[in-house]
């Protein structure tokens, strides 16, 4: 079973458009359309629009969640994105030398997926927001694939009580090599107790993933949050 991010697809169309048309145009404006700063215009719009889930299995598709609305948000973060990303550019580092293009890595990596899950009130099964989550391994921070990726995560109002991670790719000694990566979120809001959430991540190894459009999603359950004593097993919750 494959889990399928839709908004991404749209998101790095509408990035890679934009940008090749002002290329195109040589209407610059003083916005630097190179590989970095398309990828961070992707992150901070990523970061922000609402995600929607596809599951495909054997070729059938099914649409978990679906926000119609959300659509026209999309556009108006695509051009604030690239903007800002813009005026706030990576320094060391060589802007518009490579326009567009993905610098080829050969070194095998494990490409670590994005993580995903939601968090809920379990008094009223309402999507929790500005609250605090954390990704652990062996019970330090996990650190993520570039600064557009937060850890800890702070759940944004009207997102759902979604929130992503993107760990970092770690080295591996060659390619197609297996490893399970051991997770855990902690999950922290005011009045309710803390949620601790360990969980496995297979990774084949494989070239550094730099496109979006080849990144996996890893689906973690949803999580309920109770007040202390009140707690519930989780497993439960999801059956
Ligand atoms: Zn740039």
């Amino acid at each position: 079973m494959e889990i399928h991010n839709t908004t991404e697809d749209i998101v790095i169309a509408e990035v890679n458009a934009i940008c090749d048309s002002l290329q195109a145009k040589g209407e610059m404006a003083g916005i630097c359309t190179c590989s970095q700063c398309r990828q961070d215009a992707i992150c901070y719009v990523l970061n922000r629009a609402v995600p929607r889930y596809m599951v495909s299995h054997r070729g059938a598709a099914r649409i978990l969640e679906a926000d119609p609305q959300n659509q026209a948000d999309i556009s108006t973060l695509v051009y604030e994105g690239i903007r800002r990303v813009s005026h706030n550019q990576r320094p060391y580092f060589e802007h518009g030398k490579d326009a567009g293009k993905e610098a080829a890595l050969d070194e095998p990596v494990f490409n670590i997926p994005t993580i995903m899950g939601r968090v809920f009130s379990g008094l009223n099964f309402s999507p929790m927001s500005n609250i605090n989550v954390e990704l652990l391994t062996n019970g330090t921070m996990v650190e993520m694939k570039d600064p557009n990726w937060q850890n800890p995560y702070i759940i944004i109002p009207n997102t759902g009580g979604t929130f992503t991670f993107w760990p970092k790719p770690l080295p591996a000694k060659e390619a197609d090599e297996r490893q399970f990566f051991e997770y855990t979120v902690k999950i922290n809001a005011d009045g309710m107790a803390e949620l601790n959430h360990g969980f496995t991540v297979p990774v084949m190894s494989g070239k550094i993933n730099s496109g979006f459009s080849l990144n996996r999603t890893f689906k973690l359950p949803d999580f309920y949050l109770f007040p202390p004593g009140e707690e519930k097993d989780q497993r439960l919750l999801n059956e």
